[in-house]
């Protein structure tokens, strides 16, 4: 028999490649096999089998072997497929996205490992002591519980002769605890009760099904989807929570620990190899029933899923922008599909596209109006900054002066929100007009003063800040323009002397361990204001923070982003959210210079439906997302004029179909990135387009000279 077998490789490759399979050798769709590609020998998956007689006579190359370990679950070969379909993705690129933890695919390497012998050591020093205290969770390498416990390896090791300490072999690679569905959780109000019913009901039918968990801020959306975990634990399956990066922390980690009683397996970018290797070997044998991460954590190999929940479904941080381009709130929702069960979306402002599909029936809709107990949501008003005009040089009103200095005087906490990083986002030279620029980005350096330093806020670039301006030389002549949430707090602190005033971003929080820290304080009641960027506004619960100060509520709406007033809808509600959790009522003021928009209007009126009405005639009528469909192109290169020959190359093979239109080629707003020139082409789609599939046959009929780059992008987020 000739049997020929498709393998797919984990590199940059559109399709799978045919071999022979040799005689003796039984292979299945989802097996590793090493099989030669170029002069390498390269670990690929089965994707496909056939014992094909017109194959006979073609000269194929041989698989070499098989790898002895689980084959990928046909289900994911299936995700794989989709998501390069949909996204006009390789194939080979997918799958190394899934592959990138192969070590895992080996078994656990066995160590040794130490627990407490229960009989007293023959001389317990201190050290010794603290071994035993803090050394644990047992079995435990000697490095591990002497890292706990703040002490050297020598110390375990002598624990060990003293008789304190004894060794067993087991994996370094330990399987994760056993999440208890039935662990005694909270009592829910009849409101959450009606709602976690209603998930779990469909966890209970065991098919494909999406629901839309629209509940405010506060309301109790994740004790009601661990309702839904619960059931699906029951049921013996995986489930997988994606939560926004950020709000990966341990706080939020600590909630799933207390109600099902063990830690859960989590998945983030900032994790090891080890930890990485350790959780992607659990997921594949299917013993780790319970996974809580980032977006990436989707195309861990599941062969169990029972359940996904997209928590704040509508963050931005779901879409990923870097090699495979997709975003996880729709690709969740065709792992569901791929693997017939219940996926759960959940958000205080879901996004249009999600409250479209549940309006139109696609999605079960299932509301948490109110706030648990004596919660009431924070009352929200505008500022207009024309009325209320700052000092000169100032950034915060009169009437938001007011309102912190009356919750603190109560001994209350307020929280100023400014999506600006560092201190001031323009650096202008007085004498000549001269405004610093990212050297090889079309960006302005970004004034950070607790560093001392200019930044570049999209690659990363920073230098001192500069004396002199580098054009005419003048000295002291440079000036900071705008603020940033560093200047907002020095503003902060002038105005109100005594209070504690501290900045929360991600150059202040970089770590997570600081940042928890922060939280910690803040929880407490050790800090009085506030200052933070977007890293405040996701997840956090501080019971005694009762007012929320917009300082700028019109920075998101500038730009061709056609989802800018959505967005700052978004924003904004889920900022003001973080007032009044607790029995003291919140409240939320907004400054705007333009207190008509509808976004802002709604907002202050307390009126979703209001702006969701008017947002989505807009929508229909443009025909954009959801009634329409939009994909970008964009044109990568060294040379600015190639890139433009490259994107009107492209432009002139668009395939002829009806219901498209093309806008471009245009440069983009960010016109050069890390010295790449970039040009942008939109594409918009009636409803009933394939665009996915219309997208992947111009691409393929394009070849890019080597070095530039052509990147689909289906369902921009990002328009910069
Ligand atoms: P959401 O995800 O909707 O913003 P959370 O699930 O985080 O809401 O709940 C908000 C706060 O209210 C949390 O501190 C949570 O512990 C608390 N909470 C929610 N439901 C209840 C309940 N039934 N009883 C007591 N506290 C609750
Ligand atoms: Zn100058």
């Amino acid at each position: 028999m000739n049997q020929t077998a498709q393998i797919l490789f984990p590199v940059n490759v559109s399709t799978a490649f045919d071999y022979a399979v040799p005689d003796g050798l039984s292979l299945a769709r989802g097996d590793f096999v090493f099989a030669p590609i170029g002069k390498q020998m390269k670990l690929g998956v089965v994707w496909s089998l056939n014992s094909n007689e017109a194959n006979a006579e073609r000269q194929l190359k041989s698989i070499v072997d098989r790898k002895a370990t689980r084959p990928l679950p046909s289900e994911m070969l299936d995700f794989i497929d989709w998501t390069a379909r949909y996204n006009g993705a390789s194939p080979g690129n997918v799958l190394r996205m899934v592959m990138r933890n192969y070590k895992a695919l080996d078994p656990s390497a066995v160590v040794t490992l130490y627990r407490p012998s229960g009989d007293a050591p023959k001389n317990l020093t201190t050290s010794r002591a603290a071994v035993l205290r803090e050394g644990g969770p047992w079995p435990a390498r000697a490095s591990e519980a002497a890292a706990r416990a703040g002490v050297s390896s020598g110390v375990v090791k002598g624990l060990v002769k003293a008789g304190g300490l004894v060794a067993e072999s087991g994996p370094v690679d330990p399987p994760f605890e056993h999440p208890d569905p039935d662990h005694p959780g909270r009592k829910l109000t009849a409101r959450q009760r009606a709602a976690g019913d209603d998930l779990v009901e469909q966890v209970k039918a065991r098919t494909f099904n999406v629901s839309l968990l629209d509940g405010v801020t506060g309301s109790g959306k994740t004790e009601v989807y661990f309702e839904a975990v619960a059931q699906a634990l029951r049921q013996g399956r995986q489930c997988l929570i994606l939560v926004p990066e950020i709000t990966l922390t341990q706080a939020g980690l600590r909630r799933f620990k207390e109600r099902f009683g063990a830690e859960p397996a989590s998945w983030h970018s900032q994790m090891g190899d080890a930890a990485r290797r350790r959780v992607w070997r659990e997921v594949a044998q299917g013993r780790c029933k319970l996974v809580v991460g980032a977006r990436s954590a989707l195309y861990l190999p599941f062969s169990n899923l029972g359940l996904i929940v997209v928590d704040e479904e509508h963050d931005t941080s779901y879409k990923q922008e870097e090699g495979v381009i997709y975003n996880a709130r729709d690709m969740a929702v065709v792992r569901g599909l791929v693997s017939g069960h219940s996926v759960i979306l959940a958000s205080a402002t879901p996004s249009l596209e999600s409250l479209h599909n549940a309006r139109t029936g696609k999605f079960s809709h299932v509301v948490l109006p109110e706030r648990p107990g004596a919660a009431v949501l924070p009352d929200i008003a505008l500022v207009d900054l024309k009325d209320h005009p700052p000092e000169k040089g100032a950034y915060i009103s009169q009437p938001l002066l007011d309102a912190i200095k009356e919750v603190t005087d109560r001994g209350e906490q307020a929280l100023l929100y400014l999506n600006r990083r560092g201190y001031a986002p323009l650096i202008i030279c007085r004498t000549c007009g001269e405004k610093l620029k990212s050297p090889d980005t079309d960006s302005w350096l970004v004034q950070h003063k607790r560093t001392g330093r200019a930044m570049c806020h999209l690659t990363g670039f920073s230098m001192p800040m500069p004396k002199h301006c580098p054009k005419c030389q003048s000295e002291d002549s440079l000036a900071s323009v705008g603020p940033g949430v560093e200047r907002i707090a020095e503003e902060a602190q002038a105005a109100f002397p005594h209070a504690r005033v501290e900045v929360l971003s991600s150059d202040t929080a970089g770590n997570p361990v600081e940042l928890a820290e922060r939280m910690r304080r803040m929880e407490r009641g050790e800090i009085d204001i506030l200052v933070g960027t977007q890293m405040v506004v996701k997840g956090h619960n501080f019971p005694r923070l009762t007012f929320v100060g917009v300082v700028d509520g019109d920075l998101g709406l500038a730009g061709g982003d056609p989802r800018a007033g959505e967005r700052t809808y978004q924003t904004l509600v889920q900022v003001a959210g973080r007032a009044g959790r607790a029995d003291k009522p919140g409240r939320a003021l907004i400054q705007t210079h333009q207190p008509e928009h509808e976004a802002l209007v709604a907002l202050a009126a307390g009126d979703r439906d209001l702006f969701i009405g008017v947002e989505l005639a807009m929508r229909d009528m443009l025909g954009l997302p959801p009634f329409g469909k939009l994909a970008a192109v964009i044109f990568w290169g060294h040379d600015p004029a190639k890139v433009d020959d490259l994107a009107k190359k492209f432009l002139n093979a668009a395939p002829r179909a009806e219901g498209i239109e093309i806008l471009g080629p245009s440069e983009a707003p960010i016109g050069r990135l890390r010295g790449l020139y970039r040009r942008r082409l939109f594409i918009r789609a009636d409803a009933n387009v394939n665009l996915s599939k219309y997208m992947q046959a111009w691409r393929a009929k394009v070849r890019p000279p080597s070095k530039y780059k052509i990147q689909i992008d289906i369902d921009p987020q990002s328009f910069m």
